[in-house]
């Protein structure tokens, strides 16, 4: 492991204090729901690589896929330049979009999208002269992202916000209205406030990295009916819940609820190539139309809409044409109720949820949740606790058995104490 030890002096982990960080586990393959470290041990992986790898890794189509786009043209630039990868993925898109929601902006990483469906929905009302609306409102326990812009709107604390005052813009951040007390103040701040603001953003259905927090299918009608009376753009930030992990294809199903703006990435290749996208209604598109330079929309990421990634996405929605997926989320959903469930009743854990392919076991606390992973790794899983929850967030074709060791395994530790 020659590269490892050198290279560990040159590389900076994420989200990692450097001084105690452990050495991460060198992996040499993978394939479906398995990571192949070095000295030869197998994970199952429970997290599919930040919830990326929805087909299991190295799924053949999308490898073809990959391989054949790399041969014929990587990349063009795609300002001037045309593709069909990017043009065909932004039409297949647009098709599984409900109402207006039919104009893609490609991009390259799940912050920049949102970064982009910020700009939209600001940009939107300058052009039409509309000043001091310049404010998103986000969520408590939200996250969209770790640039400047995206922290902005997530978790004051997860954000860092008072870190960084100065350097952040200040967007307002509330509770989400999801019992008569924070739908009285959420209505409170609306009717107060609602004038300064451009968007609502909310992840539907579930905070993902804020701790797999869930909520029901009113909040997003209730903030569908504020958005509208108010004028305001709503935004879903469904890059972690697109593409079945719910158990719908895209959360919002569930509510019944169409956004303004919609923002995917994660799942979208399946887990090979970075893409994200922006969708936006035709009204918002229309809003940048005039004969104005001035009123465009400023943003173009050198490589925006990548060939190959387009590739992949385009291969990882064949897959999701002709591949059960949903079914799958559905047995996912049942075997981790199943479970998990029992490990309600082990000491220290404080709550047991599943919504399609999650599943989260709540602790009280997690006191060191680096021991913690290593003792799930010496059960022969890959899973990362964080905060103070152990969740599975599975490849949707996981084998029933491989779901059974995670959970199993995550049964163990808990027993174990
Ligand atoms: C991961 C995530 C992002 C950020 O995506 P990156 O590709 O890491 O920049 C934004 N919003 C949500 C809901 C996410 O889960």
């Amino acid at each position: 492991m020659d590269w490892l030890k050198t290279g560990w002096k040159h590389v900076w982990l994420p989200y990692a204090q450097m001084q105690t960080a452990p050495m991460p586990l060198p992996v040499v393959r993978t394939q479906g729901a398995e990571i192949h470290l070095s000295d030869g041990r197998v994970l199952i992986d429970g997290i599919a690589s930040w919830w990326t790898a929805c087909h299991g890794y190295n799924h053949p189509h999308i490898a073809e896929a990959v391989a054949g786009q790399l041969q014929t043209m990587p990349h063009v630039m795609f300002g001037g330049l045309a593709h069909q990868p990017a043009y065909r993925l932004a039409t297949r898109l647009a098709a599984m979009m409900p109402g207006s929601l039919n104009r893609v902006f490609f991009t390259d990483s799940g912050s920049v999208a949102v970064e982009v469906a910020i700009k939209i929905a600001v940009q939107s009302r300058l052009n039409k002269g509309e000043r001091g609306r310049t404010k998103i409102l986000g969520f408590t326990g939200g996250y969209h992202g770790d640039t400047l812009g995206t922290m902005a709107i997530c978790d004051p604390e997860e954000g860092m916000h008072s870190m960084f005052t100065g350097l952040l813009p200040e967007h307002p951040v509330i509770p989400l209205p999801r019992d008569a007390a924070s739908t009285a103040a959420f209505d409170a701040f609306m009717a107060a406030n609602a004038k300064t603001l451009a968007a609502i953003i909310i992840e539907p259905l579930v905070q993902g990295a804020g701790g797999m927090v869930l909520h029901p299918p009113e909040v997003l009608q209730h903030l569908r009916k504020a958005a509208t009376h108010y004028g305001l753009t709503l935004i879903f930030d469904e890059i972690f819940t697109g593409f079945g992990r719910t158990g719908t294809m895209f959360a919002f199903e569930q509510a019944g609820v169409v956004p303004d703006i919609i923002t995917l990435s994660k799942a979208l290749t399946g887990g090979t190539v970075p893409l994200a996208v922006t969708i936006a209604t035709d009204e918002l598109f229309a809003d940048f139309l005039s004969d104005s330079a001035n009123t465009a929309l400023m943003h173009g990421p050198t490589y925006m809409a990548n060939a190959i990634g387009c590739a992949a996405a385009n291969a990882s929605l064949d897959l999701f044409e002709t591949e059960p997926r949903l079914q799958q989320a559905a047995a996912i959903a049942v075997q981790l109720g199943a479970e998990l469930e029992p490990c309600r009743s082990l000491p220290g854990v404080k709550d047991v949820r599943v919504l399609g392919a999650i599943g989260v076991v709540e602790l009280q606390r997690i006191t060191n949740p680096a021991a913690l992973r290593s003792k799930l790794v010496e059960q022969g899983v890959w899973i990362r606790p964080f905060r103070n929850i152990i969740y599975l967030t599975p490849a949707l074709t996981i084998t029933p058995g491989e779901l059974t060791r995670l959970t199993g395994a995550i049964r163990a530790v808990l027993t174990a104490g």
